[in-house]
């Protein structure tokens, strides 16, 4: 039986998966996500590999959210105040 962890760095390992994915995936919830995630973080660390984060970015004016280190979601676009966001997308390599 492998733990939630375990199977969330498999899955990144193979493929770039959203916070929605993962949950979906896992049927866990998205808050849990981003606990395991902050996790995995500390877990890859001095081990050759890294979380790769694409950062959420502004569906109205294209802004990315590149300096962001929290892992939870912005809630608004700090250049034109738009609340549509692309998701942010992980992969581990
Ligand atoms: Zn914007």
């Amino acid at each position: 039986m492998k733990t939630i962890r375990g199977q969330m760095i498999e899955l990144l390992r193979e493929e770039e998966m959203s916070v929605r994915d993962l949950s979906k995936t896992l049927h866990i919830m998205e808050k849990d996500v981003f606990d395991h995630l902050a996790h995995i973080t500390r877990t890859l660390k001095g081990k050759g590999d890294r979380l790769i984060v694409s950062p959420y970015r502004c569906l109205s004016c294209g802004y990315e959210f590149k300096k962001r280190k929290k892992l939870t979601r912005p809630g608004r676009c700090p250049e034109c105040r738009n609340s549509h966001l692309e998701q942010a997308t992980y992969r581990i390599g």
